[in-house]
């Protein structure tokens, strides 16, 4: 592999660019890449001046090639992802030597990372069962898990003595964890409170969710834990799923049109059923049954415990939850 040619300080100040934000969109470009240019054409006294509107796409696909090929000498790549929301095109840095774990174990502590750990399996166990997929957690469900669950079998409070005890977090180091999180570009927060997976943790960890939460040895149509878009094969936690609670087709609300539009009829192509459009993967899971919308109406935003209310009206969780914090329970999922 040889270093790019024509890559110049304009280049480098891109590639600066991306590495400190992490994710760049083609909007958040246009007026980096004009202050480059103009910054470029400063000597130049016959230059005009480069507004962020005249950087065209193709402009900013020039600059995403060279960075690419520069990073691809240190054990980076950009990818690109759409945004499953908002379809928004993201291109991110992502090491191909490292782990996100061994990324993320640069900036937090054990405790940290034990409570991040617990924070993905409520999203990806707890809070994604086969009835209500919703993938995604609450500060106040976050909270509860900011100690880890106590071992039943050692009974009271007495700590053991060996091995460092994992005291978990306070209240207001959760709050810390999940904030810089999400500036981290790892989680996103929606407006209704919830936060999920960002696109370029997706991206990151894909191969890592698969490992994790899914079944190797699980037959094609059976559920799993993470679901892949029957159109453009990328994971899904926000999403559509069929009407039939035991088909495992899931599709991006971004790819439904055009998957349809290639079948000329939207019966589902696992099960046979008429697709609907309105059963959900994701927080509308929650959020937009008739349960959610009619505490939130009433509670008038005040809706800290709603979501938990939703989930265990739907019968969603099976166990019953009990007061403690950092509650003792374990998922007893291996059939
Ligand atoms: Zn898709
Ligand atoms: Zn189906």
């Amino acid at each position: 592999m040889e270093p790019p040619t024509n890559y110049g300080h304009g280049n480098r100040a891109f590639l600066q660019a991306l590495l400190a934000r992490g994710t760049l969109t083609y909007p958040e470009a246009r007026p980096i890449i004009a202050a480059i240019i103009n910054a470029d054409n400063a000597k130049n006294p016959d230059s005009e001046e480069c507004r962020p509107d005249q950087v065209s796409e193709q402009i900013f696909m020039k600059y995403i090639d060279k960075a690419s090929s520069a990073v691809s000498l240190f054990d980076y790549e950009i990818r690109s992802t759409q945004h499953q929301a908002t379809k928004e095109r993201i291109f991110a840095l992502v090491n191909t030597a490292s782990d996100p774990q061994t990324q993320l174990a640069t900036i937090y502590s054990p405790e940290e990372l034990s409570f991040i750990k617990r924070v993905l399996d409520a999203m990806f166990e707890k809070f994604n069962r086969p009835r209500m997929e919703s993938l995604c957690i609450t500060e106040m469900q976050a909270i509860k898990l900011a100690r880890p669950p106590r071992r039943e079998s050692q009974g009271g409070d007495e700590p053991q003595s060996q091995a460092p005890v994992d005291r978990g977090l306070k209240h207001s180091e959760v709050e810390n964890v999940l904030e810089s999180l999400v500036e981290g570009g790892w989680f996103e927060i929606s407006r209704e409170g919830f936060y999920s997976l960002s696109p370029r943790a997706l991206m990151e960890l894909r191969p890592w969710l698969v490992d994790m939460y899914n079944d190797a040895d699980a037959e094609p149509n059976d559920w799993q834990r993470i679901k892949f878009c029957e159109a453009c094969k990328e994971i899904v936690t926000w999403g559509l799923r069929c009407s039939d609670p035991d088909c495992t087709l899931r599709l991006h609300d971004i790819c439904q049109q055009a998957f349809w539009r290639s079948r000329r009829g939207t019966t589902c192509p696992k099960c046979s059923r008429e697709w609907t459009g309105d059963h959900y993967v994701g927080e509308r899971a929650i959020t937009m049954t008739e349960a959610y919308q009619r505490g939130r109406r009433r509670s008038g935003g005040h809706r800290n415990t709603l979501a938990d209310d939703v989930i265990r009206e739907q019968g969603a969780e099976e166990e019953s939850e009990g007061e403690e914090v950092g509650g003792g329970e374990e998922e007893e999922e291996e059939e």
